[in-house]
């Protein structure tokens, strides 16, 4: 029977999870607390990893359409001569697309099926039970699946229950925001980064090179709320990055212009959890790993759990099969985006200190998470799987998978335990795998 999905939170994170699902044969509806789908008036630079899943989502076409491809890649001081760093340290030339949220999710939305999108759905409850999970909405209404995806943000009301939620932590830097038209000061196709002590400036084109997309970051003792409907002050912002590159007070000066914008934004993350999956329910982009801007990845790293949960769900699995899948997506996703998640932290201490202390994007932008998955549920991945579940059952061989399937035996020293959802591994997933590697199917 074709497996149903209910994801919770219609961001560009949601979005894609619903698009991937879809692809991958899943009957899926999309529940958003607003009124529409709507993304906040601003740019997102997409990176390699990233473009990667959005062609897979059949969005490829109409990203290089609506985005803006940087074919130039400035670091800069603060008084525009060229910092020093390693090109693998920061963006590339011709690898990265600037695009206009509301662009970008406007393609995942023409992807998804008529009928997917159910708006005015606040998600305020979850249960399960062996064979289904349900989400409860304000107002009483309920839908039930067989699986379901929390991706409702840094704030998830699901991230609850799956493990005891932890504040969001403040960062100490607030982010001034928005649009500007394209100006004739600044340089076309052009992503710049401008670093200095305690703040920088990154400026880079979307829509296709008709806007630019700007963000001051600065060091603040005063917890600003995350929100869009905090207007940023330019006046202050001018202060800030005054006696800087003239070319930043261009930008500022626009923003009280004609189609210019500015926000406040306080910067947060959280500490990587301990876990993303319950049974049947998981979660997924900023809900299972919020993360700081400064390596550019919250919405990339969505996208790669995006495609790499579809990918395991679609994989011809039955109901009693997901809650193994979600603790296979977990396993496969943990790890990387901890890792990005602290980067993160990293690499914005790194601009703060002009440049000092950057980090190796390589291991970033190389992955491919579509690959990454689809390895799990191949014959190589089955034995895997296989060689999991007889460790887990103490050598006893499962029936789940044909004879066929196993192309070696691996001794692999285990220590297994039970948890509610199943058993708890050691070794994890990735380094049976890689052991299993060695065995040529
Ligand atoms: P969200 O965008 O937060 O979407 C969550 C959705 O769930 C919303 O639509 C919300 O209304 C809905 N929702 C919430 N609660 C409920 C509920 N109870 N019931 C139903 N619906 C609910 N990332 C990049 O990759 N590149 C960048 O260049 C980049 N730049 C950034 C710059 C700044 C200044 C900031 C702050 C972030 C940046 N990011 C960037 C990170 C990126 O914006 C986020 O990681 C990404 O938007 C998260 O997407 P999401 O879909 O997981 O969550």
């Amino acid at each position: 029977m074709t497996l149903r999905a209910a994801v919770v939170g219609g961001g560009i994170g949601g979005t894609a999870a619903a698009v991937a699902l879809a692809r991958a044969g899943i009957d899926v509806q999309l529940y958003e607390q607003a009124r529409q789908l709507t993304e906040v008036g601003s740019g997102v630079s997409l990176a390699p990893n990233g473009l990667r899943m959005l062609d897979r989502l059949g969005v490829g076409e109409g990203v290089g359409r609506l985005g803006a491809r940087y074919m130039s890649v400035q670091l800069l001081l603060s008084d525009g001569q060229p910092a020093r760093y390693e090109p693998h340290q920061f963006t590339q030339a011709g690898r990265n697309v600037g695009i206009h949220r509301a662009d970008l999710l406007g393609l995942l939305v023409e992807q998804l099926p008529p009928g997917t999108v159910r708006t005015e759905h606040r998600c305020t409850a979850f249960s399960q039970d062996p064979d289904s999970a349900t989400v409860g909405f304000a107002g009483g209404r309920t839908a039930t699946a067989d699986v379901v995806i929390g991706a409702d943000g840094i704030h998830s009301a699901l991230q609850g229950f799956v493990v005891q939620p932890g504040e969001p932590v403040f960062s100490g830097v607030v982010a001034y925001r928005g649009l500007v038209p394209r100006l004739a000061e600044y340089p076309a196709d052009t992503m710049r980064m401008w670093v200095g002590e305690t703040k920088h400036f990154l400026v880079y084109p979307v829509r296709a090179g008709q806007l630019l997309n700007y963000v001051g970051f600065v060091h603040s003792d005063t917890p600003v709320r995350e929100s869009w409907s905090a207007a940023g002050d330019q006046a202050a912002l001018a202060g800030h990055f005054a006696g800087w590159d003239p070319v930043i007070g261009h930008v500022i000066a626009a923003i009280s212009g004609p189609g210019g914008s500015g926000f406040l934004w306080g910067m947060y993350d959280r500490a990587p959890l301990p876990r993303w999956s319950s049974g049947r329910l998981t979660l997924l982009g900023d809900a299972a790993h919020p993360m700081l801007p400064h390596l550019g990845q919250g919405v990339n790293q969505a996208l790669e759990d995006a495609v790499a949960l579809a990918t395991l769900l679609g994989a011809g699995l039955s109901s009693a099969d997901v809650p193994r899948a979600l603790t296979t997506y977990e396993e496969l996703r943990r790890d990387r985006t901890a890792r990005v998640q602290l980067g993160s932290r990293r690499a914005g201490a790194g601009y703060d200190s002009s440049g000092r202390l950057l980090v190796d994007r390589r291991w970033i932008y190389e992955y491919d998470a579509w690959a990454e998955a689809a390895a799990l549920t191949s014959v190589g991945g089955l034995a895997a799987c296989l060689c999991r579940v007889a460790i887990s059952n103490g050598l006893k061989v499962a029936h789940r998978f044909p004879p066929s399937s196993v192309v070696g035996v691996v001794s692999v020293p285990a220590t297994a335990s039970r948890s509610r959802n199943g058993p708890t591994l050691s070794p994890s997933w990735a380094e049976c795998r890689n052991r299993l590697s060695r065995f040529t199917v």
